[in-house]
């Protein structure tokens, strides 16, 4: 090995549907990395607020303070990249791909970034910079939810109008709403007009 090697960074992956818990493993992580006293720096995307702009925040309640950014080059000038450095961000799904020469500007720098996102939106579709994240990743988690039709594992995030699935036509691709309108479903009981890899239709949605 080479005397001369610079010490790289990596990029860690958590997603899966919503109630997985991504943000809840975001957290542990970024906790963990705290008490090592490392130094941490949290995003969200600021499209997201659910519940406090300021906080990466899981639906069983735990919080981390972050800052909001829709803006990939804000983000790396907020980040001093010293050793040990970790960097989480929270919502990746919902950044243009301009994210991903970000994170990867940052992995080069040497800092350990670890990401959570949706991998796909409500319909099954791929989500916006995530597969790319998802293949250069160094490390992949894929969480699951509870299935609440059935009770398997879910691995699809389902929306709702009042206690019915939503119909295509009534609904935007991306789609930030109150996390009461999506609920977590089995492929089974996942319930939508249009299906990733099902119908022509999807061709326009590669
Ligand atoms: P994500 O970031 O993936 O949306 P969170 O970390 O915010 O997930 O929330 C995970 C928590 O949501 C779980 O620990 C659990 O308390 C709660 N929860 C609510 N509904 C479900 C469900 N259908 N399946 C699993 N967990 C659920
Ligand atoms: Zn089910």
């Amino acid at each position: 090995m080479s005397q001369n090697k610079t010490k790289k960074g990596s990029l860690e992956v958590i997603c899966g549907p919503m109630f997985s818990g991504k943000s809840e493993e975001l957290i542990r992580r970024l906790r963990r990395a705290e008490i090592a006293q490392q130094n941490v720096s949290v995003f969200k995307h600021a499209i997201d607020d659910r519940y406090n702009i300021e906080n990466v925040t899981s639906h069983n309640g735990t919080k981390l303070p972050a800052h909001a950014t829709d803006n990939g080059s804000h983000l790396l000038a907020k980040v001093q990249t010293k050793k040990y450095t970790v960097v989480g961000i929270d919502e990746v799904q919902f950044y243009t791909h301009d994210i991903i020469s970000t994170i990867c500007a940052l992995v080069e720098k040497g800092a350990r970034v670890i990401v959570a996102g949706l991998d796909m939106d409500y319909r099954g579709v791929p989500f916006g910079p995530m597969p790319t994240l998802l293949a250069i990743a160094d490390s992949v988690t894929k969480l699951k939810a509870i299935c609440t039709e059935c009770g398997d594992d879910a691995h699809f995030s389902q929306l709702l109008a009042g206690n019915d699935p939503a119909i295509e036509k009534d609904v935007q691709p991306i789609l930030v709403a109150a996390s009461d309108k999506f609920t977590a479903r089995c492929r089974a009981c996942h319930d939508t007009d249009i299906k990733f890899g099902n119908t022509k239709q999807n061709e326009s949605l590669r």
